[in-house]
């Protein structure tokens, strides 16, 4: 084993595969694909690919979220015209994504319901 491993990207999708929702498993209107590096168990670096999904439910109020739904809600679809302008909300939105951390609790709390045979 290496102390750099470099996972290849994932297979492309087609355009309109949008992922559905994690948390509510309706369809999302993005989905972002972007490079992301973590230490394995023994500390070297692994690099891969993270996903996010934008949802128009659940990521409503959140900042960077809104300024795209807005786009979307009040645009129905992204022209010419304001490509520029939703490309710029992404790429905000894509670095807000890229900033969340996962609630620890709520993961610790899920690992002991599913060892417990609750999920
Ligand atoms: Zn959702």
């Amino acid at each position: 084993m290496t102390a750099d491993q470099t996972q290849p990207a994932p297979t492309q999708r087609k355009v309109n595969a949008t992922l559905a929702c994690p948390c509510c498993g309706e369809p999302g209107l993005l989905t972002a694909l972007y490079p992301h590096n973590w230490h394995g168990r023994s500390g070297q670096v692994v690099s891969g690919y993270k996903e996010a999904v934008l949802c128009a439910v659940c990521d409503r109020g959140e900042e960077a979220a809104q300024d795209v739904i807005a786009l979307v809600d009040t645009q129905g679809q992204i022209g010419p015209e304001n490509t520029e302008l939703f490309i710029r909300r992404a790429v905000t939105w894509v670095d807000s994504a890229r900033g969340r951390e996962p609630d620890y609790a709520v993961l610790a709390d899920e690992e002991l319901r599913w060892h417990s045979g609750e999920l």
